[in-house]
């Protein structure tokens, strides 16, 4: 057993809601020390809070969903992070969808309410936890543009062209269980180094078989198929992941 941190779940998913104490329990026993659960609305971001005061291992994060184009509630949003922020592990999800969002103003209103959790970030010195679906191109040069410092991009979908300027900003990657069935996701692995990779489940979704609902102690999967691509051993794999999220997530973690 290795000591592992999930940097991106979403715990208050109603699919929990009749076992999260025995999903809890599994993820203790995988070696998952730490979960970050992240948001994608105001009552998702009111639920962590709840959450993370019944499972101490639960690190809440706040944010809006990039698919919600509302200035008004990144707003609130922002509102809430604010008067929330010695609670929260992070701000997140934010970031850009270009698969669900594919109007140019709608895709400008994203980028809008993104550059305003770029500036909290910097205001606050919380992560910010990225979601960057068909646009990760876009979102590393905002980022960048923007001069965001931390950040952790999960289940980038983009290519290593895509990622290196990332890279290059010292910004770090999360790699999800899905990487054991995604030729996309091994080839980041292969090409992006080691001390810009996290691990994450993205619990409920993103599990190694996309039929079944995901939970964060699979962040052994991820751990495992990140040794094997880099052909270290598990237990270098994992002290070096550690100690990257504790370099990115200090002083949570
Ligand atoms: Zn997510």
């Amino acid at each position: 057993m290795h000591r592992l941190i999930d940097t991106h779940t979403h715990l208050y998913d109603n699919s929990f809601d009749t076992d999260r104490k025995a999903v809890m329990q599994r993820a203790a026993a995988a070696g998952v020390e730490k979960i970050i659960s992240v948001s994608e609305t105001m009552e998702d971001a009111r639920r962590n809070l709840e959450l993370a005061d019944q499972y101490p291992a639960l690190m809440p994060a706040a944010g809006l969903y990039p698919a919600h184009t509302d200035l008004e509630a990144a707003a609130q949003m922002r509102e809430f992070i604010r008067a929330n922020r010695e609670k929260l592990a992070a701000i997140g999800e934010v970031g850009l969808d270009f698969r669900i969002v594919e109007d140019h103003e709608q895709r400008q209103i994203q980028r809008q309410i993104l550059e305003a959790f770029v500036d909290l970030s910097l205001e606050t010195g919380l992560v910010l936890n990225v979601h960057s679906r068909s646009a990760g191109r876009h979102a590393v040069e905002l980022l960048i543009d923007k001069k965001a410092e931390k950040v952790q991009l999960h289940a980038f979908d983009g290519k290593f062209g895509a990622a290196q300027p990332a890279v290059e900003a010292g910004y770090f990657f999360s790699i999800p269980p899905s990487v054991t069935r995604s030729r996309q996701k091994q080839k980041l692995v292969r090409s992006l180094p080691l001390s810009c990779l996290l691990v994450e489940t993205d619990s409920p979704v993103l599990g190694p078989d996309p039929q079944t609902r995901n939970e964060p102690a699979n962040a052994a999967v991820a751990l495992k198929q990140i040794a094997e691509i880099k052909n270290i051993s598990r237990k270098a794999a994992a002290a070096a992941i550690y100690e990257n999220t504790r370099r990115l997530y200090s002083p949570w973690i």
